[in-house]
């Protein structure tokens, strides 16, 4: 079948979600989430943490805040820590590698990356430290519309960090917004067969939603039934890799958005633990909802999914 036509089968998410069953049970990963800080080096169109947003409060996080609250968060129960930020250099190599080590230390619990470009050897140095999992996105597959999108970057460094990560050695995510302006859907299938090629371990689907500070501020929101067809898509060709109902599938459909990606083939969620005080600056989109962990229980539950008691790592065989 045409990869195109595939995208619109009737029975697509039913697929899907037999696919997610045969490969990945019916356990539900739970991952989270700590925003440590909302600067950001980089001028992304479509985030609202970009650099030229003035009309935003910056946040840090300190070492000792991040290490304590991901204390608290394996105590209840959630065993992957992820570290998120915008680009932010004031962490330098040697203090991240710190407060890595000292929650590595202190709870044994998974860490994971998202903190977007470095220069290798960081990446190397946070491996060293403990890090275990890196989730760079590649935002689209497209490299025109990349260019566009994040002046002064360019797809293939985010492809040369990604084959990085892997080598040294991370389990590795990467994904995709659906719904981007001048995006087609020639551009969403390659991203699809793009995270097959590259194996990752994990990918992030979500879709586009305007920010009200950005240059595209007037755009629409990407649609909810395409981003789920996307993930759908996705569970099919990965078959195994860890797929989150992300948290921008929500701002689209407050009630039954991550509940849907449940049933389209998603295996985890993220619970967001960053201190309220900061949360309502971490505005990447706007109306991002911070997800607790209690709700985060109840819509596995409304699935009919079980908790993962374990760190949920990749199921991928490496060598
Ligand atoms: N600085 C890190 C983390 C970025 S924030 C990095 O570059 O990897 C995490 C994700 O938020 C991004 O990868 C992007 O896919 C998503 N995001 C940012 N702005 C968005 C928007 N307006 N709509 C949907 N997703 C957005």
């Amino acid at each position: 079948m045409e990869k195109e036509t595939f995208i619109f089968d009737r029975n697509l998410f039913q697929k899907a979600d037999q696919v997610r069953k045969r490969f990945c049970k019916d356990e539900v990963h739970l991952r989270g989430i700590i925003e440590f800080s909302n600067h950001c080096c980089r001028n992304c169109l479509y985030c609202g943490l970009r650099r030229d947003n003035k009309n935003i409060t910056r946040y840090r996080m300190e070492p000792g805040e991040i290490a304590g609250l991901a204390v608290k968060i394996v105590a209840k129960g959630v065993n992957t820590i992820v570290l998120q930020s915008g680009d932010d250099f004031y962490y330098t190599q040697k203090s991240l590698g710190r407060i890595i080590g000292e929650i590595k230390q202190r709870t044994g619990a998974a860490i994971t990356l998202s903190i977007g470009e470095r220069p290798l050897d960081d990446y190397r140095a946070f491996r060293d430290s403990g890090a275990d999992r890196y989730l760079l996105k590649h935002e689209t597959s497209n490299p025109a519309l990349y260019r566009i999108l994040h002046p002064g970057q360019a797809l293939k460094q985010r492809l040369k960090i990604l084959e990085y990560l892997k080598k040294i050695g991370f389990q590795i995510g990467s994904g995709n917004i659906v719904g981007l302006p001048n995006q087609g859907i020639k551009d969403l299938v390659r991203d699809v067969l793009f995270l097959k090629e590259l194996d990752v371990d994990m990918a992030g689907i979500g879709p586009f939603i305007p920010q009200k500070d950005t240059p595209l501020a007037a755009q629409p929101p990407g649609d909810l039934d395409l981003t789920l067809r996307i993930l759908a898509m996705a569970r099919i060709l990965t078959k195994n890799a860890h797929l989150p109902a992300t948290t921008a599938l929500a701002s689209l459909d407050r009630k039954n958005g991550q509940l849907r990606a449940l049933r389209s083939g998603a295996n985890v969620i993220m619970p967001d633990f960053t201190p309220v005080g900061y949360r309502k600056d971490y505005r990447i989109y706007d109306n991002k909802i911070g997800l607790s962990l209690r709700k985060a229980k109840e819509i596995i539950s409304k699935a009919k999914r079980t908790i993962s008691r374990g760190r949920g790592d990749s199921l991928k065989k490496r060598p």
